[in-house]
């Protein structure tokens, strides 16, 4: 479980302003569900990539500020989170690498969460569907007597049926944040977990080839769900986010 104790006091690195973080005794990143851009729903702890939004304008990293100290309580603001208009505003400016490359990938993710609501929909809809069909060819035939004797009412299992997406289109800001952050992956050392997601981003762009040239650099026993997730949609040519679970 997560469990806060007292505040962190962290000093902003764009002006020096302070701000009140939580202090994490312990992080429970479990969540309800899982996509293969690295985006989670339903976590206990903050996702993403910890861009804030400073009062003096700028945007800025958690994991870049400097520790000035732990406290029981303060009175100072956390900072916002970056939303994605700031993304939007920012990238057009000259910000250092590490900030640029956090900006872009949260902005890629926000960009995708429209597909989420609708891939959500259709495949709520889809099982709804599977469901319906199978109550329709295995109705409830008990008797009367049968109730009485506790026969058990037949039990819904699953039909074995690949699952369906809806189409995935991307708008030109998405084409052009993704080319953009590709670009900014390419141009560094990535270990395991960049290469997932530089492997997925890739995918997100139909470029499969790229993708699993990408996804065969990584370990193996590196997030291998996620792993098989990705490399599944692959061989079925699909470029759309999916969601999974652990
Ligand atoms: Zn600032």
């Amino acid at each position: 479980m997560t469990i806060i104790s007292g505040v962190r006091v962290l000093r902003a690195p764009c002006c020096g302003n302070h701000y009140a973080y939580p202090n994490y005794r312990s992080m429970n990143f479990c969540a309800f569900e899982y996509w293969t851009d690295g985006w989670s729903d339903g976590a206990a702890m903050p996702i993403g990539e910890g861009v804030r939004a400073c009062t003096c304008g700028s945007l800025f990293l958690s994991r870049e500020c400097e520790l000035v100290e732990v406290k029981e309580s303060s009175d100072l603001p956390s900072p916002a989170w970056a939303s994605t208009d700031d993304f939007r505003l920012h990238i057009a400016k000259n910000v250092e690498p590490n900030l640029m490359r956090a900006m872009r990938l949260d902005l890629w993710r926000d960009l995708n969460h429209a597909y989420r609501e609708e891939y959500r929909a259709h495949r709520d809809k889809e099982e709804a569907d599977i469901q319906a069909e199978w109550h329709a060819a295995n109705p409830d035939r008990r008797t009367w007597w049968d109730k009485v004797r506790r026969k058990p009412a037949p039990v819904y299992r699953r039909p074995d049926r690949p699952i369906s997406f809806p189409r995935f289109e991307v708008s030109d800001e998405q084409r052009e944040n993704m080319a953009a952050l590709t670009a900014l992956f390419v141009t560094r050392t990535c270990d395991d977990g960049d290469n997932i997601l530089l492997a997925e981003l890739f995918r997100e762009q139909g470029r499969f080839d790229d993708a699993k040239h990408v996804l065969s650099l990584v370990k193996p026993d590196y997030d291998p769900i996620r792993q098989k997730v990705i490399s599944t949609s692959l061989e079925r040519l699909e470029p759309m986010p999916i969601r999974f679970r652990y």
